[in-house]
């Protein structure tokens, strides 16, 4: 159940642009939650509004994640946005590595480090996945791999973490505008075929995901865990 004798605490890791962890910081700050953000970089793209702090964390380097994490003792929602893909590049062994290294092993360090936290919140945890969790795809086998992890991973940290009341849920969006998702968007027929594909004929925008994140986070949800919830406008239904 949701603490209502204070402001819950959101650390949306991987929100350092305006992508969908940003969205997701500024729905929850709208509904009157305390958010912190991270990314990679210095600094933030853009701080969204009522945001508190930006936090810069390589989530491939356990030492900065154990730090951070030394600083919070309650985390009541954990979103892990922290993602790559390297279009067209991932058959090379380095960076197939890197990805997987950042995507799943990662997000996967982040949840185990934070686990006290999280646990000491009675909080929830909610993972970002992908159509690749689902579908093939030659152009970035690497992503792919990785999402498939982060629906399965899902899974097995929802089993682990129940017993604590702890749950854990993803949501796989469809396609979004984002930077990302920029090096497929300028590639035409990709663009194109995803919008035939996606009965509302549209890509999707940050927004789109803020939503779902709101509800799996939200006492509403109080009985789901282990679900990756597809947030795609109809694409994967044809
Ligand atoms: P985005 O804005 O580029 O977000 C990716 C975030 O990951 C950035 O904040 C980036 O930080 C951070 N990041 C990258 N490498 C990192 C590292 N080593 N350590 C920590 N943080 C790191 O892209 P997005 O499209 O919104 O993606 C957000 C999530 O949604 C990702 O998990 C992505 O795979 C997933 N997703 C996106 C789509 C889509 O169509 N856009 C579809 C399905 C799933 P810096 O900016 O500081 O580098």
């Amino acid at each position: 159940m949701i603490n209502k004798t204070r402001k819950r605490i959101w650390l949306v890791i991987g929100a350092s642009r305006d992508g969908i962890g940003a969205a997701i910081a500024k729905a929850a700050v709208k509904q009157g939650d305390r958010v912190i953000i991270t990314g990679a970089e210095t600094s933030p793209l853009s701080m969204p509004d009522g945001v508190e702090t930006y936090h810069q964390l390589d989530v491939c380097n356990t030492v900065e994640i154990s730090a951070l994490a030394k600083q919070f003792s309650k985390i009541d929602v954990l979103v892990n946005c922290a993602a790559i893909s390297r279009r067209d590049n991932e058959d090379d062994i380095d960076i197939f590595r890197h990805v997987i290294d950042i995507n799943l092993i990662g997000n996967f360090d982040v949840i185990k480090t934070f686990e006290p936290a999280i646990i000491g919140a009675k909080g929830t945890v909610i993972n970002i996945a992908s159509m690749y969790s689902f579908f093939g795809s030659p152009k970035v086998p690497a992503y792919g791999a990785s999402k498939a992890g982060i629906h399965q991973l899902t899974k097995s940290m929802a089993l682990k973490y129940a017993p604590k009341g702890v749950r854990v849920n993803a949501i796989a969006p469809g396609f979004v505008v984002t930077e990302q998702t920029q090096k497929g968007r300028d590639d035409q027929e990709h663009y194109k075929a995803v919008i035939d594909r996606t009965p509302f004929s549209r890509w999707g925008n940050p927004d789109d995901i803020a939503g779902p994140a709101m509800f799996l986070a939200s006492d509403q949800a109080a009985f789901i865990t282990g679900q990756t919830i597809i947030v795609d406008g109809g694409y994967s239904i044809g």
